[in-house]
């Protein structure tokens, strides 16, 4: 099922009462949207699917047109959630400042008129991705679309700090250490303008040495106890009130730094690449398999069997699917939909 705003509420308070996180897995297609959905599914779990700029642009096709790409994520989103047996919650990723005015006020715009007349919105929360701005201006803009998602229902992510590496075009390899580690004073700064939660519903992408991608490990030095900082920062100024996070980057995380940043209040866990290379994995093992099938070699015409695209586009999927549930393992999500 496609997750009520209500619904999308309790899950994300769920897992922050619980101590657990849910995967938001990013997509470019319908195939991958399936994946995340069937490895939810498998394991039990609510969880999010969500897409990038690029990630939509791509999935426009020849339309190159990031707002179309996403309005048809949704679309199909809308359509085969219904038959899910757990709960999915749309999401759009990353969206840096130069996008907001093409990308994400032109879908508030239209989920607004669609909440108007009862339906739901296109996605259940949007990023924006301040960080490069100074933090008084990203503030300052995030408040403005705050004010906007919460006359919606919607919730709105936002990033301080940088998170390191490079995801979807956005973000290289000169970002200057200590901009990776957020501080409880900055975290803090994000209570005063947003308010904790009466404001309108926002998670909080805060940066402790995350970094997207895929490395080797030991490249990532994360420091997820900024997190826990963050918590006494602000349950000292605002008593009993505490952020829920968004973890980027996860993939080569180890499952206890995963655990200790959950404990810190994170209940969102990105996971891109890690889901990409079970896919291409999955698609790759079937090419070597069935090298003479997918190809007409020696003059032959192959086997239809074989290169159909659904042949190995399944087992990408299955691949991908299983990575997700694994997921949804580790995070906890597993066992705790919202429909069981
Ligand atoms: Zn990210």
């Amino acid at each position: 099922m496609l997750a009520t705003a209500e619904q999308y509420l309790a899950m994300l308070d769920g897992a922050a009462a619980g101590g657990y996180a849910f995967p938001a897995i990013n997509v470019t297609s319908s195939q991958t949207f399936n994946a995340a959905v069937r490895g939810f599914a498998e394991a039990g779990s609510d969880g999010i699917v969500q897409i990038t700029f690029g990630g939509a642009r791509y999935l426009s096709g020849p339309a190159q047109d990031g707002l179309a790409g996403a309005r048809a994520l949704a679309a199909l989103g809308h359509e085969l959630a219904a038959g899910s047996p757990i709960a999915v919650a749309l999401h759009t990723d990353h969206c840096p400042p130069e996008h907001v005015d093409g990308f994400l006020r032109p879908l508030l715009a239209a989920s607004g008129y669609r909440v108007a007349r009862g339906a739901p919105a296109l996605f259940h929360s949007h990023m924006f991705d301040g960080s490069n701005l100074p933090l008084g201006e990203n503030l300052r803009r995030s408040a403005e679309l705050l004010d906007q998602c919460r006359a919606l229902n919607v919730v709105l992510e936002i990033e301080c700090g940088v998170v390191g590496g490079e995801e979807d075009g956005i973000g290289g390899e000169d970002t200057a250490s200590d901009r990776l580690y957020t501080t409880p004073e900055d975290l803090l700064r994000v209570a005063q303008v947003l308010g904790t939660g009466e404001r309108g519903r926002y998670l909080l992408a805060a940066t402790f040495g995350n970094v997207h991608g895929l490395y080797a490990p030991g490249h990532v030095r994360l420091r997820p106890e900024i997190l826990g900082a963050g918590q006494d920062a602000l349950d000292r100024a605002h008593p009993g009130t505490r952020f829920q996070y968004v973890f980027h980057g996860s993939s080569g995380s180890s499952p206890e730094e995963l655990q200790a940043a959950i404990g810190h209040g994170v209940v969102k866990v990105n996971l891109d690449s890690e889901a990409q290379y079970a896919f291409t994995r999955a698609a790759a093992g079937h090419m070597f398999a069935h090298y003479d099938g997918v190809l007409a070699v020696d003059g032959g015409v192959g086997d239809k069997r074989a290169y159909d695209p659904r042949a190995w586009g399944a087992e990408a999927e299955a691949g991908m699917a299983a990575r997700v549930a694994q997921a949804c393992e580790v995070l906890g999500s597993a066992g705790r939909s919202i429909t069981a």
